[in-house]
C-alpha cells in the first residue's frame, strides 16, 4: 500500500487496539462475556473517546473484546490462564457492513477516521475456488496490518444458502497408516499414500544428515541448517499435495452420489495401535499427525467447501468382526483373515469399510446394533456382500490415484489396465 494510506490505517489499528485494550479489562473484571451487555454498559464511552472514528468501530471493538474477554475467563475457570489479565497482543480489526465493502472483484473500501480508502485486492485460489462454489462474502470481517510488507491482510467469511442434503448412502473412509481404504458403491478402493514410509524416510534422512554435518562442521551448524529447512519443507509439501489430492478425489465422489462420507472418530492419544511399535513419541505424533489426523481434516475441509456431511463413528474392534455373521475373523499373514463362522476370506481393510458403514446406518456410532446384520443379506442382498463374492479390495498405488480426476470413466479404463 502507499505510505500515507498505509499511515492512516496505523493510526486506526492504535485507536481501535485502545479501545479493546479498555474493553477487554472492564469485562474481565465484571465477569461479562455478552456483547449486547458490554455494549450497553461501554458503548457510549469509547465512542467518544475517539469521536472521529465512524462509530461502528466501537461496536466491532465490543464484540471483539467480549470474545476475548469469554474465552479468557473460561481459561481462568479451568486454571489455564496464565496471567490476571489477557493481554491484547495481535490485533485484526473487526469490521461489519458499515465499515467495509468489497468493490467488485478487485478492491474493498474500508472507512476510518480519514474518510474511505480504497484498497486494490489480491485473490488467492482459496477465495475463487468458494466463488465459483456459490459461496457468497458474509458482511462480516477482519483485517490485520502487515507493517512488514506494508500492505492488509482481508480475513473473509462466506456464506452459502443450502438445500438440506439427504444423503442418499454413504461412502465411508477407514485411514491407515499407509492407505486409505475407500467403499464406494460396494467396492473398496485401496488407496495408498504411504504417508508414515514418507514421514520415517525424512526422518532417517535428516539424521544421517545431522550425523555426518555435525562431524564436520559441529553440531548446530548453518549448513546443517539449511539443507534441514529444504528437507523439511520438501516433505510438507509432499504430505500436503497427498492429502489435498486423496481428500478432493473421496469428496467429488462424495458429492456427485450425494452422499455422505463416513469417518472414524479419532482420540486425542496419538498411541493407535497401529504406531504403536514406533517408540520416539515426537515421531509417533508426526506419523500420526501425517497419517490420521492430517487426512482427516484435508477431508474435512473439502467436505465443507463442497457441502457434503461428515460422519463420524466409534472405531474400535472395526476390523475385528464378520460385517455378516459378527463372529470374530482369524487373521494370519498379510491382512487376510477367515471368519470363524462362515469360513469366508476377508481383508482387514474391506472388514474395516464395511463395519464403519453399518455403525453409521445404525446412526449411534457404537457398536452395530445386531439387527442391522439382517440388513446384510448373506447372499446378493442390497449390499454386495454374499459369501461367494471376493471380499477382496482394489489396490491403487500413489503414482496411479494422484493424476484422477474422478472415479469415472477414465479410472474404471485404468482399472482395467492395471488389473490386466
Ligand atoms: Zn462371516
Amino acid at each position: 500500500m502507499p505510505r500515507r494510506t498505509f499511515r492512516a490505517l496505523v493510526e486506526l489499528e492504535g485507536m481501535y487496539r485502545n479501545m479493546v485494550e479498555q474493553l477487554v479489562l472492564y469485562a474481565v473484571n465484571n465477569g461479562i462475556t455478552k456483547f449486547t451487555r458490554l455494549k450497553a454498559e461501554k458503548y457510549r464511552e469509547v465512542r467518544s473517546l475517539y469521536s472521529q472514528l465512524p462509530s461502528h468501530y466501537a461496536y466491532t471493538a465490543c464484540q471483539d473484546a467480549a470474545e476475548r474477554a469469554h474465552s479468557f475467563l473460561r481459561l481462568r475457570k479451568m486454571g489455564k490462564a496464565r496471567k490476571a489479565y489477557p493481554e491484547v497482543r495481535g490485533v485484526s480489526i473487526w469490521l461489519d457492513d458499515h465499515l467495509w465493502r468489497a468493490e467488485g472483484l478487485t478492491s474493498i473500501s474500508m472507512a476510518t477516521h480519514r474518510g474511505r480508502v480504497r484498497v486494490s485486492v489480491e485473490l488467492n485460489k482459496h477465495y475463487l475456488r468458494y466463488v465459483n462454489r456459490g459461496w457468497r462474502l458474509a458482511s462480516e470481517a477482519r483485517v490485520k496490518l502487515d507493517h512488514k510488507e506494508r500492505r492488509l491482510v482481508f480475513y473473509l467469511t462466506f456464506k452459502k444458502e443450502v438445500s438440506e442434503y439427504r444423503p442418499k448412502g454413504y461412502i465411508t473412509v477407514d485411514v491407515n497408516e499407509d492407505a486409505e481404504a475407500v467403499l464406494i458403491d460396494g467396492i473398496v478402493y485401496l488407496f495408498e499414500t504411504n504417508l508414515s514410509k514418507v514421514t520415517l524416510g525424512y526422518y532417517y534422512r535428516r539424521k544421517r544428515v545431522q550425523e555426518r554435518y555435525d562431524r564436520v562442521y559441529g553440531p548446530g551448524s548453518r549448513p546443517a541448517r539449511r539443507v534441514f529447512r529444504r528437507l523439511s519443507n520438501n516433505e510438507r509439501l509432499l504430505k500436503r499435495e497427498v492429502r489435498w489430492k486423496l481428500a478432493t478425489l473421496i469428496v467429488r465422489e462424495a458429492a456427485r452420489r450425494q452422499a455422505a462420507i463416513v469417518l472414524e472418530r479419532l482420540g486425542k492419544e496419538p498411541a493407535s495401535h497401529m504406531i504403536e511399535r514406533i517408540k520416539n513419541p515426537q515421531l509417533r505424533h508426526r506419523v500420526f499427525q501425517a497419517a490420521f489426523k492430517g487426512v482427516q481434516r484435508a477431508i474435512e475441509e473439502k467436505a465443507r467447501e463442497y457441502g457434503v456431511p461428515v460422519v463420524y463413528v466409534d472405531p474400535r474392534n472395526t476390523s475385528r468382526v464378520c460385517p455378516i455373521h459378527g463372529a470374530e475373523i482369524v487373521y494370519g499373514r498379510n491382512r487376510h483373515g477367515v471368519c470363524s463362522k462362515g469360513g469366508e476370506t476377508w481383508h482387514r481393510d474391506v472388514v474395516a469399510c464395511y463395519n464403519l458403514l453399518l455403525r453409521a446406518l445404525g446412526g449411534d456410532g457404537g457398536h452395530a446394533p445386531s439387527r442391522l446384520r439382517v440388513v446384510v443379506a448373506v447372499d446378493g442382498g442390497p449390499v454386495p456382500l454374499g459369501p461367494t463374492a471376493a471380499h477382496e479390495l482394489t489396490p491403487i498405488a500413489r503414482g496411479a490415484w494422484a493424476r484422477w480426476r474422478s472415479l469415472g470413466a477414465t479410472s474404471e479404463h485404468k482399472l482395467m489396465r492395471m488389473s490386466a
